[in-house]
């Protein structure tokens, strides 16, 4: 038992969800240099960097959705793994209590939430034995959204707009293309993509997200993999697909790929997504005490280079005195007056609502009056202060097309007037929005300290059986700015923004 190995990794936890690494802020910060900021594409890199320092400062999530952790310990020969092991589920239990960490890890057959993120198969933590006296511990968070965006690919293959992608390099390069596109702003673009060729299914998704351990300015050591991974980053920031699939400069800020060897019969290209809120951290610690001797990616604790000016951070959301404030409840007639594009300055309260709380409204009444209401997708990250109050520490928007099999007939029944998520959703809703009068308002994904500082209380909670990023939150909010998406007269953001990308796929078929 390493006296300090635990504490190491409650650090470890709380730094990489609280603090984006240096390598990734760079990154972003060019995306934000890169966008015209009245743009909406602009306006929400604004949201984002705000966001990012604003986690940093507070030591609060970066995104609620704290994802899924993942540890990738290197030990030396004759190191106690079985104890190790049990130290990383105590620290994630530990970071999990502190609100560090969203209780994600749910029992898939039943639903219910284990509430510390410890289950079978959560966390994730893979041994390897080197050949050095230290232990190093890498960490990545990765959350829902942009896992649901990884692809894998059997080729040979046809591609919408690239036509054939074939058992070649350039087959390879159509896959990740292919991958970026179909993305949208699903995944909370701009996203990094670890990409793996070759190997079997598993192993090649496996393979694909350890390219994400890599740093996101490093040059790949092999040139042919080094020539595609640059080309592949200018030809996906042609696509225009933009931060949040709003459309705009950058839609992509990294691509790291690596190759293993396959059976002849196969050819997997395997493609993990991941979001801007791209959270990997590493540290080696003492093999004796378990004390931190060295953090990875970042130089000590020293603390991060700014995105933005202290000005800029307290200024908020950046306006052009075009916004449009409304006050939930919202009537039939202010919605029918929105359009695709407009930006919206929510006040009054919002009800949360994700895949439980969809479910459960299709055979039951809603616990509250939805008439007029907001309907936000969102699992916040929820603790209790002291004097048993709730407060939300991270709140922002989750994957809104997973509801789609049910959003168009609750807006019908309930009366919902706005529907608040991240990505879009599908012609059903579209269609249910235009009948029944009510709008989509994209929020910005991932920016959930920013919407957090929204809130202005916790004005109660139902449906608590689901667990707390699942139960209905009440939350009474004050100018939390969304942009509508989808209008109450058949117009969709999401749907012109992947057609007119995908025409300029079209002219990268080679
Ligand atoms: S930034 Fe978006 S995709 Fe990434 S973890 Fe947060 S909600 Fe999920």
């Amino acid at each position: 038992m390493l006296p300090q190995f635990l504490d190491s990794m409650v650090q470890l936890i709380t730094r990489t969800s609280t603090d984006l690494p240096p390598d990734v802020r760079a990154a972003m910060r060019l995306a934000v240099r890169s966008e015209d900021p009245a743009t909406r594409g602009g306006q929400a890199l604004t949201i984002i960097a705000q966001n990012i320092d604003q986690a940093a400062a507070c030591d609060g999530p970066i995104c609620q959705d704290t994802g899924m952790p993942t540890f990738e310990v290197k030990v030396p020969i004759g190191a106690n793994q079985i104890s190790l092991r049990e130290q990383i589920r105590d620290a994630v239990a530990e970071a999990t209590k502190r609100g560090k960490l969203r209780p994600n890890s749910v029992d898939s057959i039943t639903g219910e939430n284990s509430g510390n993120n410890l289950g079978p198969g959560t966390p994730i933590v893979h041994f390897e034995q080197w050949e050095r006296d230290d232990i190093e511990v890498k960490l990545i968070l990765k959350g829902g959204g942009c896992e649901n965006t990884n692809a894998q690919y059997s080729l040979p293959a046809d591609l919408d707009h690239l036509g054939r992608a074939d058992r070649t390099l350039e087959g390879v390069r159509k896959c990740i293309l292919h991958a970026v596109w179909s993305a949208q702003g699903k995944g909370c673009s701009p996203g990094a993509v670890g990409v793996c060729v070759g190997g079997d299914r598993t192993s090649g998704y496996l393979h694909a997200k350890e390219q994400l351990f890599r740093t996101l300015d490093d040059t790949n050591t092999d040139p042919r993999l080094a020539r595609l991974e640059h080309e592949i980053m200018e030809e996906a920031n042609t696509l225009a697909v933009g931060p949040m699939g709003f459309s705009g400069k950058t839609s992509l800020i990294g691509c790291k790929i690596g190759a293993l060897n396959r059976l002849p019969a196969s050819f997997f290209v395997s493609i993990a997504y991941d979001c801007w809120a791209f959270r990997r951290l590493g540290v080696t610690v003492d093999a004796a005490t378990g004390a931190i001797t060295r953090w990875l990616y970042r130089e000590g604790t020293q603390p991060s280079q700014p995105m933005l000016s202290p000005e800029l951070v307290a200024a908020g959301f950046p306006r052009t005195g075009r916004e449009v404030a409304l006050e939930a409840p919202i009537t039939e007639e202010q919605i029918r007056s929105l359009k695709v594009g407009d930006v919206v300055l929510i006040s009054g309260r919002v009800f949360t609502g994700r895949d439980a709380v969809h479910a459960h409204l299709m055979k039951h009444e809603p616990p509250v009056d939805l008439r007029g209401a907001v309907l936000y997708h969102c699992g916040p990250v929820v603790v209790k202060d002291p004097d048993d109050n709730w407060t939300v520490t991270a709140a922002g928007p989750t994957t809104s097309i997973r509801e789609e099999p049910y959003q168009a007939e609750i807006l019908e029944r309930y009366g919902v007037r706005a529907v608040m998520g991240k990505g879009g959703m599908g012609a059903r809703t579209l269609a249910g929005l235009k009948q029944s009068g009510a709008v989509y308002l994209n929020a910005i994904g991932g920016a959930a300290q920013f919407y957090a500082r929204c809130i202005e209380r916790v004005a109660g909670v139902s449906l608590m059986e689901f667990g707390t990023p699942e139960a209905m939150w009440h939350l009474e909010v004050r100018d939390l700015p969304a942009i509508v998406t989808m209008d109450s007269h058949g117009n969709s953001l999401h749907k012109e923004v992947e057609q007119k990308s995908g025409e300029v796929l079209e002219t990268l078929r080679g």
